[in-house]
């Protein structure tokens, strides 16, 4: 399980805490490594970026949050099933059981309903996370799947020497071509044509993370919208990833350029009212902390 505040950004998606960061946890320089959550994170506002990547500060939980966990903890268990027993009730069946593991990985997510003596918000909150799991039904049939990978960590280092991971929810294999299909699971609604930048950069990472893995370009990539039932699918192409490697690499020298200087400028948006950090944001009348020491 990868648990507490993941990387499966939803609306507030970008802005949660990225676990792929938590093995770099050691230093307080960043290491030359970026995942899709991070390098998000930096484009919406380098201050976010600097708060969550260089201070490691903590974030509350949040309800949202903590169902996305739970949702994906129960679409990657759910293929330990038998292929017959892969039906909404039983993903229904996993989904007290995921919520017990991630309590027992993260007591402070209890915190979200201490003040809940009758249950009746738990029970509320996880009747949403059932109608989550229902609409998957409606997108996919799983009893028709065998993914080759489930929650896979991706790792690879980029031609300007910057690694690249992440986690990819799901691995489809096509069982006569080999083609590769990207899946990734998301607990809030498909964004307007607008904002499709953002989901579909981070799945033009994967792909490039994939590719530079196994020199093969992913046949698709495929964002399953569980909010409200849309699946936005993208084929990648090698100019394509290739202008993504580009990008990363400049965002890489911003991020670097900011470290050498200081300035992690505060970029206000409308993702703003996500952020856990708008008491410390010159934007909103804070201050920020002193930069931790450099090691
Ligand atoms: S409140 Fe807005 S501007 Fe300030 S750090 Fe958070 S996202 Fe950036």
């Amino acid at each position: 399980m990868r648990t507490g505040q993941d990387m499966h950004a939803d609306a507030s998606a970008s802005t949660q805490a990225d676990p792929a960061d938590a093995d770099a946890a050691a230093g307080q320089q960043p290491e030359r490594s970026l995942s899709p959550s991070r390098a998000t994170d930096f484009m919406t506002c380098p201050l976010l970026y600097r708060f969550r990547a260089i201070d490691r500060l903590p974030e509350p939980p949040t309800a949202a949050a903590a169902r996305g966990t739970v949702v994906h903890t129960v679409l990657e268990r759910l293929f330990d099933l038998p292929s017959t027993a892969r039906t909404p009730e039983g993903a229904r069946a996993l989904l007290e059981p995921a919520w017990a593991e991630l309590l027992a990985a993260e007591p402070e997510v209890g915190e979200l309903f201490h003040d809940d003596p009758s249950g009746e918000a738990l029970r509320a909150w996880l009747e949403s996370g059932a109608e989550l799991l229902d609409r998957y039904f409606t997108l996919e049939d799983p009893q028709r799947l065998e993914p080759a990978e489930r929650e896979m960590y991706v790792e690879a280092t980029l031609t300007s020497g910057l690694q690249v991971r992440g986690y990819v929810d799901r691995l489809d294999r096509a069982p006569v071509t080999g083609d590769l299909r990207v899946v990734d699971y998301k607990t809030g609604r498909a964004p307007g044509p607008d904002f499709e930048h953002r989901p579909l950069f981070q799945m033009r990472f994967y792909g490039l993370v994939l590719w530079r893995m196994h020199g093969v370009i992913p046949r698709l990539l495929q964002l399953v919208y569980l909010g409200n039932g849309e699946v936005l699918r993208y084929e990648p192409d090698e100019d394509d990833l290739l202008a993504t490697e580009r990008k990363l690499a400049a965002l890489w020298a911003a991020i670097e350029r900011a470290q050498r200087t200081g300035e992690w400028r505060a970029r206000p948006s409308k993702l703003c009212d996500w952020c856990a950090f708008q008491s410390l944001c010159p934007a909103w009348g804070g201050t920020p902390p002193p930069l931790p020491e450099q090691s």
